[in-house]
This record gives structure tokens, C-alpha cells and sequence, in this order.
């Protein structure tokens, strides 16, 4: 099975992979994992992302592309059926054209990309209710998990901050890159129906039980 995974920051993408990953034993690659390995271990592709990230420049599409593709040769993912669940690729509709090729090399074609659909003003008020304790690294939330003291720590004590990637504005700006480059992408993938929109608001489990009820049929 091949799947792509898409949903704004916040609406539980990882949760979600992981379980999906373990369900249909499909390997999770991430973009982020991808990155890491290729530059851990000093790759050609690797070198060449750190020269532009070293210069602060983005690493362009044919590069991200490009360790796609390598990633989708390894033995876990022939070895699955050409099988694989895709966590932060495709982002632009110019990547998902670049992996229609991919899989087009292998004459296979992608079955689903799942999108997580959480309004954005709820991912707002997720987000940035966070509050976590600087010692024992417990997660609270002003309004959905509140601490029995004000922005103080049940477990230890100690007073409670926001990281800085959780302040209103910076999540803000997150999601509005992912409209901008995601929402095309989701008219792309439903042009050619292999979109399935899943309600992302409801309890973790029920949304692995929706997207369960939708692969059931497919193998
Ligand atoms: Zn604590």
C-alpha cells in the first residue's frame, strides 16, 4: 500500500503514521528522517543539502526529490510491495508531480493521500495552550489539561512556560505556509480522487479507526 499523509501542524500526523505504519507494516518515511540519515552519513545527497543549508538557503525540490527516491529503492520498502506511508512529502504540488514519476518507474501508482482536516483556529488554540514543565518535561494545557495551580507543575512544582514554536504568532505563520502550498496540493490529489479527508478533531483511536475503515478495502 502506498500512502501519502497531509494535515496542517498539529493535527496528530505522527500518532497517526505510526500506527498506520505498524497496522499494514508499510515503512513511516519522513522527510525530517530522510534529512537526518542522508546527512548523518555524509551521502553525496547529504553533502549537498548541508551546502545549502550551511549558506541558509532552503534545500530545493529536486534535492528533497531526489533522497525520495533513494529512500523508495531500500529493501524495507521494495520488500513491503513497493509499500510506504509518506510523512512530509509530497509539500508542493511540483513534489507530488516528481513522485507520480517515481512510482510510475515502478508502474505503481499512489492508493490514498490521507488528509487530517482540523480547522485552523483549533489547531491555534492547541498549539498554543501548551504549557510545559523545564524540569520533568510534563505537557499541560491551559484550557484541556489544566494544572491544579496556574501555570505551575502538579508533579514538581516548578513554573510552567510556552515554548517559543507554540507562541501564537510563529504557529500562525506555520500554518499559513501550509495553506499556501498545501491547499493546492489537496485540489491536486482530489483531481485525480485519491483524496480522503478524515475528521481530525476527534479522539486519537477513532481517527485510526476511520482511516482503518477506509484501507480495509484495499490491499
Ligand atoms: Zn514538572
Amino acid at each position: 500500500m502506498r500512502i501519502v499523509l497531509l494535515g496542517p501542524p498539529g493535527a496528530g500526523k505522527g500518532t497517526q503514521a505510526k500506527q498506520i505504519s505498524e497496522t499494514y507494516k508499510i515503512p513511516h518515511i519522513s522527510t525530517g528522517d530522510i534529512f537526518r540519515e542522508n546527512m548523518s552519513n555524509d551521502t553525496p545527497l547529504g553533502k549537498k543539502a548541508k551546502e545549502y543549508i550551511a549558506q541558509g538557503l532552503l534545500v530545493p525540490d529536486e534535492l528533497v526529490v531526489d533522497m525520495v527516491a533513494d529512500r523508495l529503492s531500500q529493501d524495507d520498502v521494495l520488500s513491503a510491495n513497493y509499500g510506504y506511508l509518506l510523512d512530509g512529502f509530497p509539500r508542493t504540488v511540483f513534489q507530488a508531480q516528481a513522485l507520480s514519476q517515481i512510482n510510475a518507474k515502478r508502474d505503481c501508482e499512489l492508493d490514498f493521500a490521507i488528509n487530517l482536516e482540523v480547522p485552523f483556529d483549533i489547531l491555534i488554540e492547541r498549539i498554543s495552550g501548551r504549557r510545559i514543565c523545564p524540569t520533568c518535561q510534563a505537557t499541560y494545557h491551559i484550557k484541556y489539561n489544566k494544572p491544579k495551580i496556574e501555570g505551575i507543575c502538579d508533579l514538581d512544582g516548578t513554573p510552567l512556560y510556552q515554548r517559543e514554536d507554540d507562541k501564537v504568532e510563529t504557529v500562525k505563520k506555520r500554518i499559513d505556509v501550509y495553506q499556501e502550498q498545501t491547499e493546492p496540493l489537496i485540489e491536486y490529489y482530489q483531481n485525480k480522487h485519491k483524496i480522503i479527508n478524515i475528521n481530525g478533531l476527534q479522539d486519537m483511536n477513532d481517527v485510526f479507526e476511520n482511516i482503518k475503515e477506509i484501507l480495509s478495502g484495499v490491499n
